[in-house]
């Protein structure tokens, strides 16, 4: 069975561009939606520990599309490469979206259209 997943990434929940929306909110939205198959939230994706978590992951091969809500969908896509080349994932089926500076409803959205239009 293929399944899809919605991560989060926050900067740490420390940096201002993250301070107008609830994160879990966010989540409890797009779960109560059943638009994918599970959610999660990680502090830093792009640090050695969000690496590992990525590998760990995307290690199951069940996982047919991640899609990673934080920064840039381009710097998101430098960042994660070697992680997830390095599980054989295909990077095409990572979908990113930026919700920096977004308040919870326009977060919420964005999220939705990224996993509908995809
Ligand atoms: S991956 Fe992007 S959103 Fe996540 S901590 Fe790094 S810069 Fe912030």
């Amino acid at each position: 069975m293929s399944k899809k997943g919605l991560l989060l990434c926050v900067c740490q929940g420390t940096c201002p561009s993250f301070q107008e929306m609830n994160v879990f909110e966010v989540l409890n939205a797009i779960r109560r939606e059943k638009i994918v198959d599970f959610v999660g939230l990680h502090p830093q994706l792009c640090a050695d520990d969000g690496d590992e978590y990525l590998k760990t992951l995307m290690k199951n091969k069940e996982i047919d599309k991640i899609f990673v809500a934080g920064c840039d969908p381009r710097m998101q896509q430098k960042m994660f490469k070697d992680a997830f080349k390095e599980v054989g994932f295909d990077v095409t089926k990572h979908f990113g979206v930026d919700i920096r500076n977004m308040k919870t409803e326009e977060a919420i959205n964005t999220i939705k259209n990224l996993i509908e239009q995809n």
